[in-house]
């Protein structure tokens, strides 16, 4: 069923506690933790607690989750301490866009330079 924990999805996996991720805030329908990988000095993904398989399917089944992620982008920047100085609030939608993880989640990157247009 739509929003419905997706056998084998990662993120699925994280907000469940079954794989780690080092949490930087967490609401009843979403949760923000740091990208493993990360591609600034702050850079944390926001993602729905539901599963939907990208930000647009997201809000088109739940506006109002889809709502919830991006106030705590707004939150996540501003507990970096990344607001002032401004940062970006990404959704890779699709493999072309650089989509690897199949659960929307925002990207919130911040604390250095971002460059305009991003590659
Ligand atoms: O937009 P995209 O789907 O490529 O983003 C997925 C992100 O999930 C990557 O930035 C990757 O580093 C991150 N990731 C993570 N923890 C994992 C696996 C992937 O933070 N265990």
């Amino acid at each position: 069923m739509a929003g419905e924990p997706q056998a084998g999805c990662l993120f699925c996996k994280i907000v469940a506690g079954d794989v780690p991720a080092t949490v930087v805030r967490q609401t009843d329908t979403v949760v923000a933790f740091r990208d493993i990988n990360p591609q600034a000095p702050s850079h944390v993904l926001v993602i729905p607690k539901a599963h939907y398989p990208d930000a647009a399917s997201l809000a088109a089944a739940e506006p109002t989750i889809a709502a919830d992620v991006l106030r705590e982008a707004g939150e996540v920047a501003k507990q970096e301490e990344t607001d002032g100085t401004g940062y970006r609030v990404v959704f890779n939608t699709g493999s072309g866009a650089g989509q690897t993880v199949f659960h929307a989640h925002a990207h919130v990157l911040g604390g250095r330079g971002l460059e305009w247009p991003p590659g």
